[in-house]
């Protein structure tokens, strides 16, 4: 008996999502998942777990949206923005409508969409990593639900405001402008949040994985309109964050978690600006592009070659070789300034040269 001809066919058909830990990897040195290179931290001050806890823990609601400055009716809590990609498609998506998104870019948008049997559109980035907005308007029909990152993951750019603000134009009344913004603490001003006033289709992802340091306490959020937020209240799970992850979350939005995100995001960027001129000296590097994030997007004449070579020497990066237009390409997260070193040693280690 073949039980996988039991499962749904879309799940026979599935690459599932090639998450950083998936990948595997024996390394000192990872740099592959965007995580920031050390912990905070936290112990924990609530100890009852006999109950389940609050649906949507005030504390960590109230904290967030003081901090995005936005009302606590604008903010849902997940489990990482990860959940919030899927809360989307399975709140607004008939199995015949589709989702749209602009590659290279987040992995999950498709993984999401194809587990919900839920079939993807996708409109290429511009040779500059913009959008494609005539493409985009051609392409809406039948699209619920469209998908941009910014700063975008892997190449690290904005997309331009004045894009966005267009395309929450043309899809008004049709279809949700989702703007993943995992990454908006590392250039906070460039924020859509400042929006949402204006488009009650137009839903923002945050998480507390990047900045804020908390992979592993897997916390993200939706900030929209009430009337959104309370569609997706509708399909998350009932109890969707345990105790002592709101605990620690409530801890890190509090004034002095906030201030400790900052300090860190600050440090982070000088150590970006440091690697992105070394690397840029390195003669194997073609280029580095401009990052608005905690990575940065090398391209190098055999990428194959240094991205093979590093792993082998426990120095883990992200390989975009098989992205759309990303030929010889790596993203290699910001790491502590000792990391970042190694980094430049290995590769420069590889041309013969220093
Ligand atoms: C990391 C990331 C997320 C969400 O990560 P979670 O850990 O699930 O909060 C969402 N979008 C992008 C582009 C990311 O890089």
């Amino acid at each position: 008996m073949n039980i996988n001809k039991l499962s749904r066919q879309n799940i026979q058909a599935l690459t599932p999502y090639q998450s950083a830990r998936r990948l595997g990897g024996k390394g000192d040195i990872w740099l592959n998942a965007n995580e920031y290179p050390t912990s905070p931290n936290f112990d924990l001050t609530d100890r009852i777990f006999n109950r389940y806890p609050e649906p949507q823990p005030q504390a960590v609601v109230e904290g967030y949206a003081a901090y995005a400055g936005v009302l606590p009716d604008n903010v849902l809590v997940s489990r990482g923005g990860d959940e919030s990609i899927e809360l989307i498609i399975r709140a607004f998506c008939e199995a015949d409508d589709q989702v749209l998104y602009c590659p290279p870019t987040y992995g999950m948008y498709a993984v999401s969409a194809e587990t919900c049997g839920i079939a993807c559109k996708t409109v290429p980035l511009t040779a500059d990593f913009q959008l494609n907005l005539s493409e985009i308007e051609h392409q809406l029909d039948g699209v619920k639900v469209v998908f941009v990152c910014s700063p975008n993951n892997p190449t690290g750019n904005l997309l331009n405001r004045s894009d966005l603000l267009t395309l929450l134009q043309m899809t008004a009344g049709r279809a949700i402008v989702v703007v993943d913004e995992a990454y908006i603490e590392f250039c906070p001003e460039a924020t859509m949040a400042t929006e949402l006033a204006n488009y009650p289709h137009l839903a923002i992802i945050r998480t507390l994985s990047k900045a804020f340091a908390l992979a592993g306490v897997r916390c993200g959020f939706t900030l929209a309109n009430p009337e959104l937020i309370q569609i997706l209240q509708k399909v998350i799970a009932p109890y969707p964050l345990p105790v002592p992850v709101s605990d620690i979350a409530a801890q890190a939005l509090q004034p002095q978690g906030l201030t400790q995100m900052q300090r860190s995001v600050a440090e982070l960027l000088a150590n970006r600006a440091d690697l992105q001129k070394k690397l840029e000296n390195l003669p194997l590097v073609e280029q580095v592009y401009p990052s608005q994030a905690n990575y940065l997007l090398v391209k190098f004449k055999d990428g194959q070659k240094v991205f093979q070579s590093l792993w082998e020497q426990g120095i883990i990066l992200r390989d975009q070789h098989n992205a759309l237009n990303l030929q010889n390409c790596i993203r290699i997260t910001v790491g502590t300034k000792g990391e970042n070193e190694r980094v430049i040693e290995a590769i420069s280690a590889l041309s013969g040269k220093k």
